[in-house]
């Protein structure tokens, strides 16, 4: 039987490289709280990414949760319903009503066209996704959330090391949420990370990381255990070598793709947005009534196969029962975020992946 191809695999460094970390660890007997690993890790993130300030928190959702927390975010938030779940789920954790916006055609992140209607008194800030590491609108994201007083927190779990017009594409709005789990194109197992802007900021999420104890004595916020332990940092400190590279990977992957698949009927893939160094993060295609089969069946097919393509991101979250019956859920009202989860179908891509196995995912789409 041919070998399972899964939609993504993690990038392991090599196992002897991780003892040296190891021995320090059992020798220092820090595990975590704000360990020498940690604060290694967040130094060598911030100069990689060319960011600011960097945050480690224990995994991507909780990021988020505690993103929403530092800014004092309540009421509604203008969100896409187009991303995996726990964007929005970071809203209802923290009490906040989600409204789904539609999104762009080309993008696929939130439309800006489209907020400013969704716009009410109870809404306080805006959590678009850079969908699949490509840049939403930053520009007139930015635009829409000054001329109303709101908060921009982007979801950037697939934006690791993206670069836009020449900077990192996590320096836009007030902060940038990472993922670091092990299906991203940088992990430890799992893991996050808030980017922000200031120090204050980040002294603002470290409490809030850690109960919101500020001192033996002083506990100042009602916060969470948000920790990254000194484990995953280490994974993180190794896996940052080697980053480069997966990524180079990736990008010889992607580009076997767009040359095998050029001119199959009915496929149409994402075209890399002006301006950006992509981390080549996820292959999605959209298939379209050209194509012989529906897309379901060229899953199914696929599936078969022992290629198991993902379906990012159907259903939409805003179909899923703890949302649908908000008003911006509506079915009529997210139209092309509806003909997108309907079509798309995210195609095996990871550093490990060999021709070979990519041309088995390649043949079955050119219908063999
Ligand atoms: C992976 C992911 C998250 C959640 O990150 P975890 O580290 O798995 O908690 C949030 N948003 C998006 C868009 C993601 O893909």
């Amino acid at each position: 039987m041919a070998k399972v191809i899964p939609v993504t695999q993690p990038f392991l460094p090599p196992l002897d490289e991780l003892h040296a970390y190891l021995e320090k660890i059992w020798q220092d007997k820090c595990l975590t709280n704000n360990g020498p690993f940690l604060q290694q890790l967040e130094g060598e993130l911030a100069e990689y990414l060319g960011v600011p300030h960097v945050s480690l928190l224990a995994n991507g959702t909780i990021a988020l949760v505690v993103a929403m927390q530092a800014l004092g975010i309540k009421g509604e938030v203008i969100t896409t319903p187009f991303s995996f779940v726990a964007t929005a789920h970071s809203l209802l954790w923290n009490g906040i009503k989600p409204v789904f916006v539609d999104i762009d055609p080309v993008t696929l992140n939130l439309d800006p066209n489209k907020v400013e209607a969704a716009i009410t008194p109870q809404t306080a800030a805006i959590l678009p996704v850079h969908v699949y590491g490509r840049p939403a609108d930053v520009d007139r994201l930015q635009g829409i959330a000054d001329a109303h007083g709101l908060k921009l927190v982007y979801d950037a779990a697939h934006a690791f090391a993206v670069r836009h017009r020449g900077a990192s594409l996590l320096g836009h709005g007030d902060m940038s949420v990472l993922s670091f789990h092990a299906t991203k194109v940088f992990n430890t197992f799992e893991g996050g990370a808030i980017v922000c802007r200031d120090e204050e900021t980040k002294r603002r999420i470290y409490f809030l990381k850690n109960f919101g104890i500020a001192d033996e004595v002083t506990v100042v916020a009602p916060g969470i255990n948000g920790k990254m332990n000194e484990f995953q940092a280490a994974l993180g400190l190794l896996q940052l070598k080697y980053i480069d590279r997966c990524i180079a990977k990736r990008r010889e992957i992607d580009k076997v793709y767009r040359e095998e698949l050029a001119g199959v009927p009915g496929i149409q893939f994402l075209s890399i947005l002006p301006e950006t160094e992509s981390n080549y993060a996820y292959f999605p295609i959209l298939v379209g009534p050209g194509h012989a089969l529906t897309r379901d069946g060229l899953y199914q097919k696929l599936r078969e196969r022992d290629i198991h393509a993902r379906r990012y991101f159907y259903p939409l979250i805003s179909d899923f029962p703890m949302y649908r019956d908000l008003p911006s859920a509506a079915l009529d009202k997210l139209p092309v975020a509806r003909r997108v989860a309907d079509q798309i179908l995210c195609l095996p891509i990871y550093p490990d992946l060999t021709r070979d196995e990519q041309e088995r995912v390649i043949d079955v789409l050119r219908g063999g």
